[in-house]
């Protein structure tokens, strides 16, 4: 049966994870390999050990008891704050977990106490992207004697995150927020903090520049290790692999056609109302894949000249006008994939996953 295909390239992911790894143990970093964008594959996971990171991290239950399931001796960090509806799982899979709500917090030391347990977290602290983490000293001076009192979890670490939800950059002054923060705590409440989480992919240009604030030493990255991609600031990392994942959809159609659409404009399938650019007559191709396999903005053609126009939930219509005749029915097209097309291809049922070894 046709289905597309997502092609592993492991021994690139390795040789990113092996650069990446002794970059950050020379500068006193230690690295969580995120697995969420890969969906946890076991293939991914055992590349990335073999570049010597032993350390792993995943916003999802599911993936992290699949991954311990088939590789018992892994260490795993949660990184999205857990719902209340699995601290049951969480104390009993993860190793450690990042938190920002007291009633889970509470709910997850029960457990533990439960379970025979006492579980480590990462109290996150929200420096201004507005998504997880205490935000201000009030909330802070509010929760943190109540995690004191919680017998069945440590206070091990703080940690923040940028660059999701409000496109912040993380900057010497918003991460130095850990540092001062933890020598507080220390100090007022006798914590033993050690771990500052400082953040993603991102966060790597700090540590490039020398700039992050001494102190930070723990970082959770997925995207740089997959993709030697940084889409935050929108830069690619030098010396690192960039087209370890690509994606291949077989070629149904091939027509030239005007680039505006024709008749009385509704909305498109997803309900927006784009603007179609007049480039005259064009050939375009249209491939046999579509939103379901795979999210498109996150492609990019290999084949010099072509460009993608778009896709609908089945199909993929790619501009190939100036690629001179080197296109045919039946051929597959192949494309570069960044963290999303990654992402929903190995969540998606119906792309075939290929792993090859160079
Ligand atoms: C996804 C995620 C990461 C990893 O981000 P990358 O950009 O892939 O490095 C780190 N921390 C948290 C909390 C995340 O949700």
């Amino acid at each position: 049966m046709y289905a597309p295909i997502l092609e592993m390239h492991l021994d690139k992911v390795t040789e990113n994870a092996r650069r990446l790894c002794d970059f950050c143990r020379e500068r006193g970093v230690e690295l969580s390999f995120v697995t969420k964008g890969v969906s946890g594959l076991p293939e991914v996971i055992r590349a990335v050990r073999a570049g010597g990171i032993t350390s792993f991290a995943d916003s999802r239950m599911k993936n992290i008891i699949a991954a311990k399931t088939a590789m018992p001796d892994l260490r795993y960090l949660l990184i999205r704050i857990p719902a209340l509806d699995e601290v049951e799982e969480v104390v009993r899979w993860a190793d450690w977990s990042l938190q920002s709500q007291i009633e889970t917090i509470r709910a997850i030391s029960d457990a533990a106490l439960r379970q025979g347990k006492v579980h480590p977290i990462v109290l996150m602290i929200d420096v201004g992207d507005l998504r997880e983490g205490v935000f201000g000293m009030d909330q802070l001076e509010e929760i943190v004697p109540q995690i004191k009192a919680c017998r069945g979890v440590e206070l091990m670490g703080l940690g923040t995150n940028v660059g999701c939800y409000g496109s912040i950059l993380p900057s010497v002054a918003n991460t130095e927020i850990l540092v001062k923060l933890r020598d507080h705590l220390n100090e007022k409440y006798g914590f033993h903090i050690t771990t500052l989480s400082g953040g993603a992919t991102c966060v790597l240009k700090l540590l490039e520049e020398g700039t992050l604030p001494a102190g930070i030493n723990h970082l959770r990255v997925g995207e740089a290790i997959l993709y030697g991609e940084d889409t935050d600031g929108n830069r690619f990392l030098e010396g690192y692999h960039t087209d370890a994942f690509l994606f291949k959809a077989q070629v149904v159609e091939l027509k030239r056609k005007p680039s505006v659409p024709i008749g009385e404009r509704g909305r498109d399938c997803l309900g927006n109302t784009p603007e179609y650019p007049d480039r005259g007559v064009r050939l375009r191709a249209i491939c046999a894949a579509g939103k379901q396999d795979v999210a498109w903005a996150a492609l990019t053609p290999l084949l010099p000249g072509a460009f993608l126009l778009g896709a609908s939930s089945d199909h993929l219509i790619v501009d190939v006008e100036d690629c001179a005749g080197q296109v045919k029915v039946g051929d597959y097209l192949t494309f570069r994939c960044g963290y999303m097309a990654v992402l929903d291809a190995t969540t998606s049922a119906y792309v075939q996953r290929r792993i090859v070894k160079d």
